[in-house]
């Protein structure tokens, strides 16, 4: 294979055209990690805000509020990291 250069760093990579070297990937993995923590922690906090105003009296509804916040953070964590990896330069 043919030596090329990562296109983020220029740095020479044995890598297919376009492939970031290993660097620039761990970067790019780490940024995205830690903001995807920071915009679930944040939203996370709102909802829970949201959810202790409007707290249903009854356990269960209480519990399901739980889980809601539990998931949400969960699934904002994930979609936000899978969306900075994209798109993060
Ligand atoms: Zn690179």
């Amino acid at each position: 294979m043919r030596e090329r250069e990562c296109p983020r760093c220029h740095r020479p990579v044995e890598l297919p055209l376009g492939a970031l070297c290993r660097d620039c990937r761990q970067e790019i993995e780490r940024r995205a990690r830690r903001l995807g923590r920071l915009a679930a922690a944040s939203t996370t906090v709102l909802l829970a805000i949201y959810v202790l105003v409007r707290l249903p009296p009854d356990p269960r509804g209480r519990l399901v509020s739980a889980m809601a916040v539990a998931a949400w953070y969960l699934l904002s964590n994930m979609v936000v990291r899978r969306a900075a990896r994209e798109l993060l330069p």
